[in-house]
């Protein structure tokens, strides 16, 4: 799972909602209420961590502490640099004996350089530059600035890692915080914080990965929470910072969370790690809060019993989607949405609250080609910017794709196995872009729903949103319960086709024509 970037007008960025106005007076309370909830052993065996006579580091209230490398002992430095169809230059201080953590800052930025070409046709330039912000006890943290040319002016982002050296691991910025309830609710705080700014669309900022990839702490210990130039507000606005004052965002933090705080408020001089425990040792993160399973664990779709359906919906968001939204949600309905370029581009913050409500995002390609006569370097090209554009949006790494018109070939399939995705095709069409009219729409998708079913819809299209609430009424008197794809059909091959999840068909026929003919799918 990849996430990160880094943005920054740094000083032309307004900043600091609270932040600067933090009156000392402010801080000081801030500071004290603080005393009494060191986390971690560590903290709390060393007698508390206000009582660290260590140095406090510089910095501004509304920015992540920034640590001089030369309290760093032997600190190294990895850059690489290259000059291909896009220029790009990373560079980041290396800590002696945190192995595991300078590598997978290798993979992480390496992605963002193939995610950020693969995303932008007129990409030009990319520069991932990180600096430590916290280098004390047993913590490492890495907050990287990301610039991005293309066809569009300048764009500066961040992210901000974190390394465990007890245990070797690397964690997100979200891991910071206990969990997915505990960033719902910073969510709110820093939507609250934000709301007095004009230029800040708070419908834009969501509890998910690649939202909150960069939080880090001011010298003070106030959580800061930083967004890339064009993510909540317009590019032109640059880099958007939320502080939340320290005692606001105590009870949020992870055991982690506050020996990350604690290292980040000191200058530990001299710093040096302990050697790193063997990559075996190396134990998974076992829930990364803003990361959301598409499926759930408490429906199972393979028991005979079991009436489970997925509503699909093609070519979006479009403008209705966010009451699409609202009506699955109300409903607590789980659809998939089967993404296209333009409108990933346009609509970014519905994509991410798709993400955030629990919905599975699939590629639909870039320019909605009909893909058994494209070559294969195009179809290459348009599977891999969606995947790109869906992971910068979100953190998410989409695993299934859905042919535009249903047209494929085993090419097709093929190339989209290379690029991790399964087909998906459908078992109903409500052939929603012809009829524009919501009860033709519900009746035709309940009429031939049965259990294991796929049904193609648009949400692009107004008649398909009105549609909605019926079709859930009348499948739920009916029994079904209405799931994601990969819940329907209990996890998919790289590669492979499916249609449905029929208990008594075979689950695919790659061979299969997909669609019965041109016309009738023509709306896919
Ligand atoms: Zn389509």
């Amino acid at each position: 799972m990849s996430s990160r970037r880094p943005a920054a007008p740094g000083s032309a960025g307004p900043g600091l909602p609270l932040g600067g106005r933090l009156a000392a007076a402010a801080v000081a309370a801030v500071l004290l209420a603080a005393g009494c909830s060191a986390g971690g052993d560590r903290a709390e065996h060393a007698s508390g961590e206000q009582e660290d006579t260590r140095p406090r580091p510089e910095g501004e209230p509304d920015e992540l502490t920034e640590v001089d490398p030369a309290v760093v002992l032997d600190l190294g430095e990895e850059r690489t640099a290259k000059d291909d169809r896009v220029r790009v230059e990373v560079s980041y201080p290396t800590v002696p004996n945190a192995d595991p953590f300078n590598e997978r800052l290798g993979e992480i930025t390496g992605q963002e350089v193939d995610d950020f070409a693969a995303a932008n046709p007129g990409a030009r330039s990319i520069s991932i530059s990180g600096a430590l912000t916290a280098a004390a006890d047993d913590v490492v943290g890495v907050r990287f600035t990301q610039e991005e040319k293309d066809s569009e002016d300048p764009r500066t982002g961040y992210a901000t890692f974190w390394y465990d050296a007890l245990s070797g691991r690397t964690a997100f910025s979200t891991e910071l915080l206990a969990g997915h309830e505990q960033l719902v609710a910073l969510n709110g705080l820093v939507r609250d914080a934000l709301k007095g700014r004009d230029e800040v669309a708070g419908a834009a900022i969501q509890p998910v990965l690649r939202v909150y990839d960069s939080m880090g702490f001011n010298p003070d210990g106030d959580l800061v929470v930083e967004f890339d130039a064009g993510q909540v507000a317009p590019a032109a606005a640059g880099r958007i910072a939320a502080v939340v004052p320290r005692e606001q965002a105590d009870p949020l933090l992870s055991e982690f969370g506050r020996r990350a705080r604690a290292a980040a408020t000191v200058v530990d001089s001299g710093f040096t790690l302990g050697a790193p425990p063997a990559p075996e040792d190396i134990p998974a993160p076992e829930a990364v809060p803003g990361v959301f399973p598409v499926t759930d664990d408490s429906v199972d779709c393979s028991a005979p019993e079991a009436k489970c359906i997925a509503l699909t919906f093609d070519d979006g968001p479009g403008g209705r989607t966010a009451e699409l939204l609202d009506v699955l949600r109300d409903n607590e309905v789980r659809a998939t949405f089967f993404l296209t370029g333009g409108p990933i581009r346009e609509y970014a913050p519905l994509v991410r609250r798709e993400y955030a409500e629990g919905h599975e995002l699939a590629n639909h390609t870039v320019t909605h080609p009909d893909l058994a006569g494209t070559s294969p370097d195009r179809i290459a090209q348009e599977l891999r910017t969606v995947n790109a554009l869906i992971r910068r949006e979100t953190g998410y790494q989409p695993d299934l794709m859905r042919p535009p018109y249903g047209s494929t070939n085993d090419g097709v399939r093929a190339i989209s196995g290379e690029h991790g995705l399964a087909e998906i095709l459908w078992s109903v069409d409500t052939n929603d872009w012809r009829d524009r009219n919501a009860r033709i729409v519900a009746d035709r998708a309940v009429k031939h729903a049965r259990p294991g079913s796929i049904i193609l819809m648009h949400d692009i299209h107004s008649t398909t949103i009105d549609a909605v609430p019926d079709i859930i009424r009348r499948l739920r008197e009916k029994g079904y319960t209405l799931v994601t794809v990969s819940q329907l059909l209990g996890g998919t091959e790289p590669g492979q086709s499916y249609r449905h999840a029929h208990p008594e068909e075979p689950a695919a026929d790659p061979s299969a024509a997909p669609s019965p003919s041109a016309s009738e799918s023509a709306g896919d």
